[in-house]
C-alpha cells in the first residue's frame, strides 16, 4: 500500500473548520444536542448511560416496543425468512409478511389498499414528490413535520405556509391556487408532534372536496391512539409503524389507482430496499393487538387525564405552561432553550427522562419539555413524575 501523501491526513480540513465553528454556535446558544445509550429494551423502565430511569418522551403510546407477543412474532418471521429481504419490493424484495401487512393494514383503515415504506420520511417524500409538481400547489401547515416541510419542497410545487390549524387561512390559501391552476393539494399532519393539538381533519376535508383539492393527513400520532378522521377521509392517508406500534416503517392507505401509481413513481420506494420481513412481522403482532384490546387506550387515556389533573394542581409560579392538548404529547413550554434544558436535566436526575425540545425543532421562544404519556405508564409513575416536575422547578436543581 502507498503510504498517504504527507499533509492529507493530519491538519483540519476547511470543512471540520466550519463545522466547528457552526457546532461552538450551537454550544454557545443552548442548541447543542447529544444522544443517550439505552440498553436493553426501550420500554417505560431504562438503563440509561448505567442509570435507571423512568422514560416520559417515547412515541410508544401503548407500549408495545417492548410488548414480548410483538417481539415472539418476529423471532418466529427471522426464523422463517432470515433478516434482509435483499431487495427493493419491485425486485425481488417483497415478502408474504409484507404482502400480508398491506393487506391488514388497508382492513384496518377501511382503504382499498396500503404501501409499506421503509419509514415516515420516506413514504412522506416519495408520496409527495409523486403526486404533485411544478405546476401544482401545495397548501401546508406551518407547524407540519419536517419531513411533509421537505417532502413538499421537493415536489417543486409552489409552497403555500398555512397559520397553524387555520380553516380560514385554509380557504383563502384555496382560493388563490385554484385561481392560478394546477393542482392543489392540502398538508397536514393530523397531531402535531411537538404540541399535541389536532387539526379539524373533517372541516379540511370538506374543504378540499368543495374546492376539488386533495387532502393528505400524515396520522404518525394518531394511529392507534385517537381517530380524528383522518383514516377515513384523507385522500392520501400516511401513518408510521414505529410509535404505537411499536415496530418500525411506515405506510400510505387509499384508493386502488393512489396504490398503483405509487408503486410506479414513488421514488423512495421504488429505489429502496423492501423493510426486513420481521419488522412487518412485528407490526402485524401489533396491530393484531391494537384491534384485539382496546383496554390500552383506556388506560392511556386515564394517565393522560391523571397526568394533567396532577400538574393543574401544581397551581401557578411555574417556569411553565402546559397546553391544553388532549393528546399523549403534553408539552410543557418554558420558552427559552437554556432553562428548558436544566429543568430537563433536573427530571433526570430525580430518576425521569422528559427531553427538552428547542429549536429548529420548535419555534424560537418555544423551548419546551415535551411530556409523552403511555398506557404502560402506572398511576405511581406519573405521580412520580408530577412530584418531581413541582420539585425540580419550585424547589431548583
Ligand atoms: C415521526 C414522524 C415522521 C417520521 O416517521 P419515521 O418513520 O420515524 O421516519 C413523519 N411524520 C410525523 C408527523 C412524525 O411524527
Amino acid at each position: 500500500m502507498n503510504a498517504p501523501a504527507v499533509g492529507l491526513t493530519a491538519t483540519a480540513s476547511p470543512l471540520d473548520a466550519r463545522l466547528n465553528r457552526e457546532l461552538e454556535g450551537f454550544r454557545a446558544a443552548d442548541l447543542y444536542r447529544a444522544r443517550r445509550v439505552v440498553e436493553g429494551a426501550h420500554g417505560i423502565g431504562l438503563v440509561v448511560d448505567g442509570r435507571a430511569c423512568i422514560s416520559f418522551c417515547s412515541n410508544d403510546y401503548l407500549g408495545l416496543a417492548s410488548d414480548p407477543r410483538v417481539a415472539a412474532a418476529a423471532k418466529r418471521a427471522l426464523d422463517r425468512a432470515g433478516t434482509g429481504s435483499g431487495a427493493a419490493a419491485l425486485v425481488s424484495g417483497y415478502n408474504r409478511e409484507h404482502a400480508q401487512l398491506e393487506e391488514e393494514l388497508a382492513d384496518y383503515t377501511g382503504r382499498a389498499r396500503a404501501l409499506l415504506f421503509t419509514s415516515g420520511w420516506a413514504a412522506n417524500l416519495g408520496t409527495l414528490r409523486a403526486l404533485f409538481g411544478k405546476s401544482d400547489a401545495l397548501l401546508c401547515d406551518e407547524l407540519n413535520h419536517a419531513s411533509l416541510i421537505d417532502g413538499a419542497r421537493l415536489a417543486g410545487a409552489r409552497y403555500v405556509r398555512v397559520p397553524h390549524a387555520d380553516l380560514a387561512g385554509y380557504a383563502s390559501a384555496l382560493d388563490d391556487a385554484k385561481a392560478q391552476g394546477g393542482e392543489v393539494g392540502i398538508v397536514s399532519d393530523s397531531v402535531f408532534s411537538m404540541d399535541g393539538d389536532e387539526v379539524d381533519v373533517p372541516a379540511l376535508a370538506a374543504l378540499a372536496r368543495q374546492r376539488g383539492a386533495t387532502l393528505v393527513v400524515d396520522d404518525a400520532h394518531g394511529l392507534g391512539v385517537t381517530d380524528g378522521g383522518a383514516m377515513a377521509l384523507a385522500d392520501v392517508y400516511i401513518a408510521t409503524l414505529g410509535k404505537s406500534l411499536g415496530a418500525a416503517g411506515a405506510f400510505v392507505a387509499g384508493s386502488e389507482a393512489l396504490i398503483e401509481f405509487l408503486i410506479q413513481r414513488a421514488r423512495t420506494w421504488v429505489f429502496s430496499t423492501a423493510p426486513p420481513p420481521a419488522i412487518a412481522a412485528a407490526a402485524r403482532a401489533a396491530l393484531r393487538i391494537i384491534r384485539s384490546e382496546p383496554e390500552h387506550q383506556t388506560r392511556l387515556q386515564a394517565n393522560i387525564a391523571r397526568f394533567r389533573r396532577g400538574v393543574e394542581a401544581l397551581g401557578s409560579g411555574l417556569p411553565f405552561s402546559l397546553s391544553p392538548s388532549t393528546t399523549p404529547i403534553q408539552p410543557l413550554i418554558v420558552g427559552p432553550a437554556g432553562p428548558a434544558v436544566v429543568l430537563s436535566r433536573a427530571l433526570f436526575e430525580r430518576g425521569y427522562w422528559v427531553a427538552a425540545i428547542r429549536p429548529p425543532t420548535v419555534p424560537a421562544g418555544t423551548s419546551r419539555l415535551r411530556v409523552t404519556l403511555s398506557a404502560a405508564h402506572t398511576e405511581a409513575q406519573i405521580d412520580g413524575l408530577v412530584a418531581a416536575i413541582a420539585d425540580a422547578s419550585l424547589g431548583g436543581s
